[in-house]
């Protein structure tokens, strides 16, 4: 009995504060958590999306009591102007953000669609080809160092671009050294989401990540930043 009663205790303090300030809400995964498979394995999707990402939404709504001003704004808001937050709010609030776009930007086989005629146009004359934006991506991949997040940005100048943050941070944040532009594709490459089926294998998870990217996803987000 005294386990129940703590059991019941924890589950209490722990789903409380959220739900008296739900702002936030972890969106549902656009496929089941096997759709992925063979590449991105059940199990890794299931801990990801169900207990990291939701973590993340978890405590940034736990910051709410520290920043009231947090509640008017949207989440892509919040990016924007991270630098008059804490870290709580930057961690948490990029986790949120970047895991959001990240689930978005992969699909189940026959829905992954291929570059648009305007995006493989656009890689063509920022990186000369196709694989030779890949190869730089999985280069980008490979060269940050502990937990972060690797991007294809179009800058404000309209290019193509790749470059990575570490952390939990991304590249619509006001923080100097960070590379701005609109994100149109992006990897997470925390041990998080990879070790379980790759273990210490960065590059194999990278490589096999390419087969699951939504194409139509990502050219819907380059048309959109273009404009
Ligand atoms: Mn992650």
């Amino acid at each position: 009995m005294k386990i129940v009663r703590r059991l019941v205790f924890m589950l209490a303090a722990f789903c409380l504060p959220s739900a008296l300030s739900a702002q936030f809400t972890l969106p549902p995964l656009p496929y089941p958590t096997d759709a992925l498979e063979p590449y991105i394995d059940k199990a890794t999707m299931e801990i990801h999306h169900g207990q990291h990402h939701a973590a993340y939404v978890r405590n940034l709504n736990a910051q709410i009591g520290n920043f009231p001003e947090l509640e008017g704004l949207s989440l892509e808001a919040v990016q924007r102007q991270i630098s008059g937050f804490n870290s709580a709010v930057r961690n948490n609030g990029g986790g949120h953000f970047n895991h959001s776009l990240f689930w978005r930007l992969m699909a189940p086989e026959g829905q992954r669609g291929k570059p648009s005629a305007a995006l493989e146009s656009a890689v063509k004359s920022d990186f000369t080809s196709m694989d030779a934006m890949k190869k730089l991506f999985d280069q980008e991949s490979l060269s940050r160092f502990g937990s972060g997040w690797v991007w294809l940005i179009v800058t404000p100048e309209k290019k193509l671009k790749i470059c990575s943050t570490p952390n939990q941070d991304n590249p619509l944040m006001d923080i100097p050294g960070i590379e701005r532009g609109t994100p149109i594709l992006c990897i997470d490459v925390w041990e998080h989401a990879y070790y379980l089926k790759y273990q210490n294998r960065r590059a194999e998870y990278v490589s096999n990540w390419w087969n699951v990217v939504n194409w139509n996803e990502v050219s819907k987000l380059f048309d959109a930043a273009m404009k």
